[in-house]
């Protein structure tokens, strides 16, 4: 039985090995974590349909159960040595010997770190946060309250946060964000029907065909603002309350508003592992970080290397459906490759 080997148990690495194990070949998933689902396990509920996060995680995990396949949590791969017939021995750090016809890489994506922004505030005042601290809050239910335990009359949140941004150098859009800011915009206004919420942008990028009808339920339903403009800073006052300074780029004015509560839009970077990963199996990355893909069209799952697949946020920002539909076509690929290797 043809063996693989996925590095990376995130929503994609599963995704594909067990598709890859439905259909006969031996996979081993390792996962640096304790916990397979990555961070999936951190979200709420999902654009654009509100659906809990952990029917996603549920499914997946429904379809492990299956003897050809094997989860190695809490473990790293050490060594990899590639054979002449393209093949991989690999080490763990605990030691463990492994043998891969075939590597799957899929790392997945670490949000943008906000302290990076110092003009921001992230990590200096207590009443910035970012979109993945929102996340948490909500899916623990917890109750949105500003640091002095009030509720906020006004939100803003921030777009474009280590996205579209050549200071931090990101130059890509994240492309998931808005819709994230949307739907929490909304969340927030439900929760919370006498406070305002604001978004700053530089352009709404609602590509999804149901996340203009987000757009439009934010704006006409629950009385979301959207102003043009980025953030230069916020500030504090003594009150705790926040200051924020950008310019209104449609009247060309600046722009000052005081606010309670500032969520920062974080963008997706490349995965810890990512970096190690293209170093341990001489993969190419882009500028950004990102793993390079052989084709953009017809290669969406090979790397640079022979044998050596990728999937998920390793490439590049994705969605949820995108990032699934991502893994069932590695699985695919894989399962082409192999079925022509003796
Ligand atoms: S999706 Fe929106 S918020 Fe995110 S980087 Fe692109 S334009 Fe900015």
């Amino acid at each position: 039985m043809k063996q693989i080997v996925t590095i990376g148990g995130g929503i994609a690495g599963i995704e594909a090995s067990t598709t890859l194990a439905q259909m006969g070949y031996d996979v081993t998933i390792i996962e640096k974590d304790k916990n397979t689902g990555g961070k999936m396990n951190e979200w709420n509920v999902l654009f654009p349909n509100e659906r809990p996060a952990t029917e996603i995680t549920d499914y997946l995990y429904k379809k492990i159960n299956n003897s050809n396949l094997h989860i190695l949590t809490g473990t790293t791969i050490s060594k990899a040595t590639r054979k002449p017939n393209g093949s991989y021995s690999l080490l763990t750090d605990k030691n463990e010997k492994l043998h891969a016809d075939t590597i799957l890489i899929s790392t997945g994506f670490e949000p943008f770190d906000a302290t990076k922004k110092e003009e921001y505030g992230y990590s200096i005042y207590e009443n910035v946060i970012t979109s993945v601290d929102l996340e948490n809050m909500l899916r623990k239910g917890q109750p949105i309250l500003t640091s002095k335990g009030k509720k906020p009359k006004r939100i803003a949140f921030i777009h474009c946060v280590g996205s579209r941004d050549a200071k931090c150098g990101n130059k890509y859009c994240s492309r998931v964000c808005c819709v994230t800011g949307i739907k929490q915009a909304i969340e927030c206004s439900r929760q919370l029907p006498d406070s305002e919420m604001f978004c700053f942008y530089l352009d709404i990028r609602m590509f999804g065909l149901e996340w203009e009808k987000l757009y439009q339920s934010a704006q006409e339903e629950y009385n979301v603002q959207f102003i043009r403009g980025r953030m230069s800073e916020a500030c504090e006052n003594q009150d705790e309350s926040l200051i924020i300074k950008a310019e209104d780029t449609l009247s060309g004015l600046p722009l000052k508003m005081k606010v309670d509560l500032i969520v920062l839009l974080v963008g997706i970077t490349p995965g810890k592992g990512t970096k190690d990963m293209a170093s341990m199996f001489s993969l190419e990355r882009e500028e950004n970080g990102f793993l390079h893909i052989d084709d953009p069209h017809f290669g969406k799952n090979y790397s640079s290397k022979k044998g050596v697949f990728i999937t998920g946020t390793c490439v590049g920002p994705m969605t949820v459906d995108e990032t699934l539909e991502n893994a069932r076509s590695a699985a695919v690929e894989i399962d082409n490759y192999l079925t022509k290797i003796k």
